[in-house]
């Protein structure tokens, strides 16, 4: 079921119990701002999950509400993590969902990273 992004944030979600280490993630790289880890269920060769530590129920609300530090060590972990994983060169595609257009299903803030592989059309029709 797709959430509702402009609910307050909930520390039961899914990703705030692997934030906290109370749920098993296959870590790939964690700083002060923000872990990723691999999607449970992959669409691609590569798809990796970066959440940011802050409390954000969505895209929506990091972008109104972090301040300008934490969006920056966000932003900057999203390019390390793609990186540190060799894609930059052959590409590779960022997305955030966001409530029920965007089908989000965790609300907790994450982008996916995709790659490893062409990814084909932005958007299946
Ligand atoms: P959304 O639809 O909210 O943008 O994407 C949520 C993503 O989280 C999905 O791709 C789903 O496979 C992934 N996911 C859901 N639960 C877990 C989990 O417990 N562990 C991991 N690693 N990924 C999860």
């Amino acid at each position: 079921m797709p959430i509702d992004p402009t609910l307050p944030y909930d520390d039961s979600n899914i990703f705030a119990k692997i934030l906290r280490g109370e749920i098993p993630a296959n870590r790939v790289y964690e700083d002060e701002w923000a872990i990723a880890f691999h999607d449970i269920n992959p669409q691609a060769e590569v798809h990796i999950l970066v959440i940011p530590r802050g409390r954000y129920v969505s895209w929506d609300d990091f972008s109104a509400n972090a301040p300008a530090e934490e969006i920056a060590g966000f932003v900057r972990a999203v390019g390390h993590v793609a990186r540190a994983h060799g894609l930059v060169e052959p590409g590779y595609r960022l997305l955030a969902n966001i409530g029920r257009h965007g089908g989000q299903e965790v609300p907790h803030l994450h982008v996916h990273l995709f790659g490893g592989q062409f990814l084909g059309p932005m958007i299946a029709r």
